[in-house]
């Protein structure tokens, strides 16, 4: 069989431990030996960002944005203990972090449905993607502790100097009181990634604020949102079939309850931060859990929504048996190389990356799983596979 040509190279971003293992075991057996594969290889492992002085990290984020496509391996975040682990110069920051400021991106998690995992939800059959907005709000917040009887006052400064208060409240007592802020800006560009990824899913999008309470602050995310809509997508959306709904925040938690899923739901930062817990966790695992950062203008990074599961690769160093599950990690290399076929229009890719995903879901149907999910299952006679045996066992079933 001739192996499939690629035309454009995907950014490839290798990462740390558990799933650098895995990284190289999923290119060796499910990918390196169908796909003529053409990556731009960046080492994020922590040794090379110690030793660039992080500098591969930017220069991988550059080269996403050249590219348009990057598949990203779990990554450490360096914390007091890593310092001493790796001998790093500094503490660097968090790749994810600096990748994601560079590509002003949003991020879209969506769990990998198969059978014999169920959703504690019955009646949800499809993914719900949840679309976090990751700026500002409550996580930019001023607090003051008011120690006793006084006046609180919103105050803006213009840049001449010309002020404009509110009175927040006449305490007569201890009390509280908290500054939250966000920006156009990054409203527009959240709203945007939002509804271009629907268009790139095909999928109907959902957005909920509390805009009857807050008239002015919530408000403005709908009116951004339904400007941009209308301007930049309306047409698009009639043409596909697909829908914007807007709804009160708490109409919408009832609404996704109730439905068969299968859209996005974008939320508000702390909306996102706590049902992407509700979701994930309602549908059974992190590691059955894409993940993608898009940027309004187009660009995709793909990636396992777990981090490098730092447990079980001490395990494998001491030469015991690890039963990590590979699945989110694989689902980024699909992604992405589905995403450059697309691009490139090289049907043969996308077709394959179906094929690759379709092989692992079969693989975990027919009962053969990794321990995670062999602990959750409703399967019976169930073949718990270590982490090479399991991805062995879905290149045969490819
Ligand atoms: P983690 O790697 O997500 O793992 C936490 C636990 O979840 C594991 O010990 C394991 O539970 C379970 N788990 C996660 N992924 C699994 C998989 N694929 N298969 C089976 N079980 C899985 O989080 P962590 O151990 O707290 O963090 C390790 C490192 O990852 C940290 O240095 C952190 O900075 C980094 N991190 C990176 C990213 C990223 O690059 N996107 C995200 C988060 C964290 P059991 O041990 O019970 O089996
Ligand atoms: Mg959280």
């Amino acid at each position: 069989m001739d192996k499939i040509k690629m035309t454009t190279p995907l950014v490839e971003m290798d990462g740390d431990e558990m799933t650098r293992i895995l990284w190289k075991m999923i290119k060796d057996e499910l990918i390196l030996p169908y796909v003529d594969l053409k990556t731009e290889y960046y080492d994020l492992g922590l040794e090379n960002r110690n030793a660039t002085d992080d500098q591969v990290t930017v220069d991988s984020a550059n080269a996403t944005l050249k590219y348009g496509v990057a598949v990203k391996c779990a990554t450490i975040t360096p914390n007091a203990a890593r310092m001493d682990e790796y001998k790093l110069k500094k503490m660097w920051k968090s790749p994810n972090g600096t990748i994601r400021a560079m590509l002003d991106g949003t991020v879209f998690r969506a769990p990998i449905i198969v059978k014999g995992i169920e959703p504690c939800v019955r009646n949800w059959k499809q993914p719900i993607t949840l679309a976090r907005h990751a700026y500002g709000d409550v996580y930019k917040n001023v607090e003051i502790q008011v120690p006793n009887k006084g006046k609180a006052e919103l105050v803006f400064t213009d840049e001449d100097g010309n002020e404009t208060r509110e009175t927040i409240h006449e305490f007569d007592g201890p009390g509280i009181i908290q500054g939250v802020h966000n920006t156009n800006k990054s409203i527009t560009s959240f709203a945007r990634a939002c509804l271009s990824y629907a268009v790139a899913t095909k999928q109907d999008i959902w957005f909920a604020t509390k805009d009857t309470i807050s008239k002015k602050y919530d408000h403005t995310f709908k009116d951004i949102f339904e400007e941009i809509y209308n301007n930049e997508f309306k047409q698009q959306f009639e043409e596909l079939g697909i829908e914007y709904f807007y709804t009160l925040i708490d109409d919408a938690v009832a609404r996704v309850m109730k439905s068969k899923g299968g859209f996005i739901w974008a939320c508000k930062n702390y909306d996102g931060d706590v049902m992407s817990d509700m979701v994930s966790s309602a549908f059974g695992s992190l590691a059955m859990m894409t993940s993608v950062l898009v940027s309004p203008s187009g660009v995709y990074e793909y990636e396992a929504a777990h981090g490098t599961v730092q447990r079980h690769y001490y395990k494998h160093l001491k030469g015991e048996e690890t039963s990590t599950n590979s699945v989110a990690t694989i689902f980024a290399w699909t992604g992405a190389l589905r995403k450059r076929g697309e691009l490139d229009k090289i049907d043969e890719l996308c077709a394959f990356a179906d094929r690759l995903e379709k092989a692992t879901l079969y693989t975990i149907e027919s009962g053969k799983m990794t321990k995670d999910l062999a602990l959750i299952t409703s399967l019976n006679d169930v073949k718990v596979l270590n982490s090479k045996e399991f991805i062995e066992a879905i290149r045969a079933n490819m």
